[in-house]
C-alpha cells in the first residue's frame, strides 16, 4: 500500500540503532514514504553509548550525504540530528534540521536519564527526589519547556518521554494537579515558539506503551491551541520505520496538511 509521507525521526547503528542508515532507506522506500530524515543522537558531552561520539557523527554526516546522492529521485533524504538538551545547539547548517529532546534530568551533580529502565528512573527518583515523583515531572518539564532555545530544535521530541514506563511501572498520576500544571507550562512556552509536536510511536514499538507520545490529554491541549504535530517512529530498525503509522495518523486532525507541513519545517 502506498502510504506517502514522511518518517523524520530515525536512529542507525552510527548511534543506538541497529539498522545501517542505507537499511532504513530501503525500509522506507518498502513501505513506499516520500521521503525519510535521519537523527542521530548527537555527541553528549560525557561518556553515553547511545550517542555518536564526534568522530562517528562527521562519518554519519559523510554517508548519509552519500546516500543522498545515491537515492535521489527514488526517495528524498534529510540529513538530521536528534539534539538532547545538554548538548546544546549543532553547528549552524551542519544538519538539514534538529529534534530537540530532554532524556536526562540534572539532580545537583547527578544525571538521571528518564527513559533508560524503570529500576534506573525508580532508583533516581527513589535516590534524589526522596521520592517525589511530582518533583521529578516537574525538573523535566522545566527542562522541555527549553528545549526549543536550548538546542534549537525545528521539531519537540517525545515531550512527555518521563512515561515511557508507565503503564509497566505507574508512580505518577497523570491528573494530578503538580503534574498538569507541570506540562502545560511547558507546552505553553513551546507552542509560542510554533515548532510541531511529534506524534512518537517509538516506545510502541520497543512493547513499553500502547499508545503514542505524548499523552492523550497533551494532544488535545495542543490542538486546542493550534499546535502543530507531526507523526515520527523514532525507530532504531529496518523494521519499524513508519511504525503504526496508518494506525495514528487519524491523530493529526489536520493530517491532510502533515506531509506539506513537514515539507514547510524543512
Ligand atoms: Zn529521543
Ligand atoms: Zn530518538
Amino acid at each position: 500500500m502506498k502510504m506517502g509521507g514522511w518518517d523524520l525521526h530515525i536512529h542507525t547503528t552510527f548511534c543506538d540503532g541497529d539498522s545501517t542508515p542505507e537499511e532504513m532507506v530501503q525500509a522506507a522506500m518498502e513501505r513506499g514514504l516520500e521521503g525519510i530524515g535521519f537523527s542521530g543522537h548527537a555527541p553528549m558531552p560525557f561518556d553515553a553509548p547511545w550517542a555518536m561520539t564526534q568522530a562517528g557523527a562527521a562519518e554519519y554526516w559523510r554517508e548519509v550525504s552519500r546516500l543522498k546522492e545515491k537515492y535521489r529521485g527514488r526517495i528524498k533524504i534529510l540529513l538530521g540530528v536528534e539534539q538532547d538538551y545538554w548538548c546544546g545547539r549543532p553547528e549552524a547548517g551542519l544538519y538539514d534540521y534538529v529534534i530537540g529532546s530532554v532524556h536526562l534530568v540534572k539532580k545537583g551533580e547527578a544525571f538521571l536519564p528518564v527513559d533508560d529502565s524503570p529500576e534506573i528512573l525508580r532508583q533516581g527518583v527513589d535516590g534524589l527526589y526522596g521520592g517525589d515523583w511530582y518533583a521529578l515531572a516537574e525538573d523535566y518539564f522545566t527542562l522541555t519547556g527549553q528545549v526549543v532555545e536550548a538546542t534549537g530544535a525545528d521539531v519537540i521530541g517525545h515531550f512527555d518521554l518521563l512515561t515511557k514506563f508507565h503503564e509497566a511501572d505507574p508512580h505518577l498520576d497523570l491528573s494530578h494537579p503538580r503534574y498538569t500544571a507541570a506540562w502545560r507550562e511547558a507546552a505553553d512556552k513551546l507552542l509560542e515558539t510554533g515548532k510541531p509536536f511529534e506524534i512518537n510511536t517509538g516506545a510502541i514499538s520497543r512493547g513499553w506503551r500502547s499508545a503514542p507520545y505524548p499523552h492523550g490529554d497533551i494532544i488535545r491541549y495542543l490542538q486546542a491551541r493550534g499546535g502543530r504535530l507531526i507523526l515520527n517512529s523514532d525507530s532504531h530498525s529496518a523494521g519499524t520505520v513508519a511504525f503504526q503509522f496508518d494506525q495514528w495518523r487519524p491523530l493529526l486532525e489536520r493530517a491532510e496538511a502533515q506531509d506539506t507541513e513537514q515539507k514547510e519545517i524543512l
